[in-house]
């Protein structure tokens, strides 16, 4: 995956903002991973950083976009500590340093069953691959979610209608990063190296 955290808060990203909740601004975020703090589990992180250290759960959207194809806000939550920052104690899986959150503490997590709730996910170009590729990226979260709350799917068809839709989804996202990112291109990982030199040396990375 192509995504990082915008590098302006301004365009398309405060146009898409607007579209998720017109109420509140994006801001920067520093990550500063809390010792027992896992990734992809911020709203249970972030519970424990406040009965241990006080503050505040703050929910909302963190951000991600590849540039002209796509951007996304996902279900997320931040520690507002005693003193009135906000920090994300969640580690991220790609090293960044920093995200780009966008207040909305009406979206609450299911902390009983486990649930958040889906991306808000928007085209920057218009292009049927993208919608395409968009569209995948909700089923398979349907399906995954789906799976973990065993709603009569066998492991069988749950293992064979995944496998069908992620490989789907990299044949489209091999297509995208063809269109989309130039060979000389900065990679969008954000290594800070060209494309060809980083993953466009890899097939479809
Ligand atoms: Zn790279």
């Amino acid at each position: 995956m192509f995504t990082r955290t915008p590098n302006k808060l301004t365009g398309a990203t405060r146009l898409f903002c607007r579209e998720v909740n017109s109420d509140t601004s994006p801001c920067y975020v520093p990550v500063l991973p809390d010792i027992h703090a896992k990734p992809r589990a911020c709203f249970i992180n972030v519970r424990a950083k406040v009965a241990q250290d006080g503050g505040k759960e703050l929910n909302g959207w963190q951000l991600w976009t590849w540039p002209k194809v796509f951007i996304e806000a996902e279900h997320h939550c931040v520690w507002k500590s005693p003193e009135g920052n906000l920090i994300d104690v969640t580690p991220k899986e790609n090293g960044e340093k920093r995200i780009a959150f966008l207040p909305d503490p009406a979206v609450m997590y299911d902390h009983e069953n486990h649930r958040r709730i889906d991306n808000i996910r928007k085209a920057l170009s218009i292009d049927p691959d993208i919608d395409e590729y968009l569209n995948l990226a909700a089923s398979l979260y349907r399906l995954i979610e789906d799976g973990s709350m065993g709603t009569g799917l066998t492991a069988k068809v749950l293992a064979r209608d995944l496998s069908n839709l992620q490989s789907r989804r990299t044949q489209i996202h091999g297509r995208l990063t063809r269109r989309y990112i130039k060979p000389k291109d900065f990679c969008p990982c954000g290594s800070g190296k060209k494309y060809f030199r980083c993953h466009g040396k890899l097939k479809d990375k």
